[in-house]
């Protein structure tokens, strides 16, 4: 399967992207630009990866077809079911790849950034299935609001770092561990959660989640469609959704990335730097960052990775958004005509399909979805919500 370019020595996407760091981290990200590339070409790395993500991780992971919601809303439906993956999203290809990439390197110990927990969740999987160290960095209010993830990561075995400074959530929480990754970058990876951050990080996390394309591109072949007319996933710092792109950036698919509207980076923002990278942010007239609101965790990140801010800008790809309230209703619906419980961040694919479906999506067209992760995390905040909509 042919992929999007990789991209120069600087790390660019067009405008996009290089390595905004501090003096100390510059040979460390070149490092690791090597290091990766050497591993990446390397059959045998390759391989153990996969072999990782299939004996432990569960892939392949589904296509499900949607009969029921297809025959309501007039196009053909195809889920790509990454919830079914092991720890409930598609967080696990990222992290057995980084994890297996930190043990090549020599590393003993992994630290990560997490907001509402699951990629803190999956960092620390990663770390106990291959026997580093794990410490996972985490804003105060959000330990607060995710006690359960907490717990889990914890019971994993990582160490979780409370964050007190800034909004102390997510923003923060990555702040907090790049600047401990200067202070022990001789034993510790940095496994950043998302296609986002300094270069070699947009790409070579682009890179662990192509699978989701490539399988995907094979699976729609196997029942004898070359290419869907439209694929969509959402978009938080954009990782799910480039890997699902990957398999579809060379065809002439209609490839939608889906923001949530309280954080919308590219939808609503404007060009600068932010955690190491030049793309689209939320932020105001002076460049202050400003916080991300949406009903789901995963998605509230006042930037995005900078291969989407490209993508957007050349036009190849588009970036609309979704509220709270579609995004509830799209979790009932999909429950409801296909019992399938999806995580609220998927949920915005959901509601834009429900919403473009016989207007922007023509009637009888075939959509690719990709279902991120799956919703049993959002069990009590859903029905809190749903409690207030009566
Ligand atoms: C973390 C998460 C996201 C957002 O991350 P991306 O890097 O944008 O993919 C989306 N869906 C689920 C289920 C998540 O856990």
């Amino acid at each position: 399967m042919s992929a999007l370019r990789d991209p120069a020595a600087d790390g660019r996407f067009g405008e996009f992207g290089g390595h905004f760091v501090p003096e100390v981290l510059v040979p460390v990200c070149a490092e690791l630009d090597t290091a990766f590339r050497d591993a990446w070409a390397d059959p045998s790395f390759r391989g153990e990866y996969l072999a990782v993500l299939r004996d432990f991780g569960g892939r392949p992971t589904p296509l499900t077809e949607c009969a029921r919601l297809s025959e309501s809303l007039g196009v053909r439906v195809l889920l790509k079911r990454e919830d079914l993956l092991h720890t409930g999203s598609h967080k696990l290809n990222n992290v057995v790849g980084q994890g297996l990439l930190a043990r090549r390197m020599g590393k003993r110990r992994l630290i990560a950034e997490t907001g509402a927990g699951q990629h803190g969740v999956a960092t620390a999987t990663a770390a106990a299935l291959f026997g580093l160290e794990c410490t996972v960095f985490m804003g105060e209010v959000d330990t607060r609001r995710q006690q359960l993830n907490v717990f889990r990561m914890e019971l994993l075995g990582a160490t979780v770092r409370t964050v007190t400074s800034g909004s102390q959530t997510l923003k923060d929480a990555v702040n907090e561990a790049m600047r401990e990754w200067v202070t022990c970058v001789d034993d510790t990876h940095y496994c950043l959660g998302s296609a986002m951050g300094p270069h070699p990080f947009p790409w070579m996390v682009r890179e662990f989640q192509r699978v989701i394309g490539d399988e995907s591109r094979c699976q729609l072949v196997d029942r004898g469609i070359e290419t869907p007319d439209v694929v969509v996933a959402c978009v938080g710092g954009g990782s799910n959704a480039i890997g699902l792109f990957s398999g579809f950036i060379d065809t002439d698919a209609r490839l939608v990335g889906v923001e949530a509207s309280g954080g919308a980076a590219i939808g609503a923002g404007t060009p600068g730097v932010l955690h190491g990278m030049r793309s689209m942010l939320l932020q105001d007239a002076d460049g202050q960052i400003l916080e991300a609101h949406s009903i789901s965790a995963g998605l509230d990140y006042p930037g995005v990775g900078p291969e989407h801010a490209y993508l957007a800008a050349i036009g190849r790809a588009e970036y609309p958004s979704a509220n709270d309230d579609e995004v509830l209703d799209a979790v009932g619906m999909l429950a409801r005509t296909e019992g399938i419980i999806a995580a609220l961040e998927s949920a915005h694919a959901v509601a834009w399909l429900l919403r473009e479906a016989g207007r922007s999506i023509p009637t009888g067209s075939t959509v690719l979805l990709g279902l991120s992760g799956r919703g049993d995390k959002d069990m009590a905040h859903v029905a809190a919500l749903l409690a207030e909509r009566t």
